[in-house]
């Protein structure tokens, strides 16, 4: 007996109490209380207990309840294969933006429209799109047929030494390239042939991808349209024509036609008739104010 239970003993026995009992554990039907034997004997009580030591044994031999099965996992197989992750269904393809959404959108929402586009095959092949750059209101558009590695690498349209010789081509006509000047493509997303090398796009990429470059044109508020390369001519005005040295119309806005400044930069003779282009060009502009 420790020091407090011993003083206890000695208040109840004072007040005429007998001995102070305590159940070791909560017993159903009975309060949880302190249990307290009337003074006089011990077999008083023993008689007081008696109830509580039955309600005790009877609550030992309630059957504790049977647990909940478990449910079974599936185990995963010995090699660490995820090939179980097979009978999973498939989760739904995304849905192409549609045409009517493009043609209503403003910057950031073409931006980060194209970023996740699955509008054609080339979503399903690209390491990164390739949006236009320079000016967002602009006279001038320049209009190339897709952007090559190295354009998808820097994430931009007409990159490197092509992009450095198109800015000279402008200059040369009293044009700076981020000032009243816009540079995109005819798709964002770099068409690759199977062994790697660059392509053309296809007409349906061309087709899917245009309502992209209309929004584009809308965008600026483009006056005048010099398309780089035969592959961008053929596939602004959906003619395989060559349109060199002529100005055709789209959507009453006029197109000249000139070299890509990556084949310039391969056929040196090719520069005098470019800058005839940009003077046809220029002078097209100039007309139209
Ligand atoms: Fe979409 Fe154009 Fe890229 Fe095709 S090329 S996935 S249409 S952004």
């Amino acid at each position: 007996m420790n020091q407090s239970t011993g003083r206890s003993a000695v208040f109840l026995e004072e007040m005429g109490v007998g001995a102070l009992w305590r159940l070791r554990q909560p017993v159903a039907g009975l309060p949880d209380a302190e249990l307290a034997a009337p003074a006089g004997s011990e077999s008083d009580a023993a008689d007081v207990a008696a109830p509580a030591v039955a309600a005790v044994a009877a609550a030992a031999a309630v059957p504790a309840a049977t647990p909940a099965p478990a449910r079974p996992v599936a185990a995963a197989p010995p090699d660490g294969s995820t090939a179980w992750f097979d009978d999973a269904p498939a989760p739904p393809p995304p849905v192409p933006v549609s045409d009517q959404a493009i043609a209503a959108m403003d910057w950031n929402e073409l931006k980060t429209a194209i970023a996740k586009c699955t509008r054609c095959q080339l979503g399903s092949s690209r390491k990164g799109v390739v949006f236009g750059r320079g000016d967002r209101n602009a006279d001038w558009l320049v209009v190339g047929s897709g952007p090559n590695r190295a354009d998808e690498r820097d994430a931009q349209a007409l990159s490197g030494a092509a992009g450095k010789l198109l800015d000279n081509m402008l200059l040369a006509i009293g044009l700076q390239a981020d000032n009243n000047v816009y540079v995109t493509n005819l798709v964002k997303c770099r068409p690759g042939a199977a062994d790697g090398a660059e392509r053309a796009p296809t007409a349906e990429e061309n087709a899917a991808c245009r309502p992209f470059l209309e929004r584009e044109l809308a965008l600026t508020g483009g006056r005048i349209i010099l398309t780089i390369g035969q592959a961008a001519a053929g596939g602004l005005i959906r003619s395989p024509a060559a349109a060199r040295g002529t100005v055709r119309r789209l959507g009453g806005i006029p197109v000249v036609a000139t070299y890509h400044p990556e084949d310039m930069l391969r056929q040196s003779d090719t520069k005098a008739k470019a800058w005839g282009d940009l003077c046809l060009a220029k002078r097209t502009h100039a007309a139209a104010d």
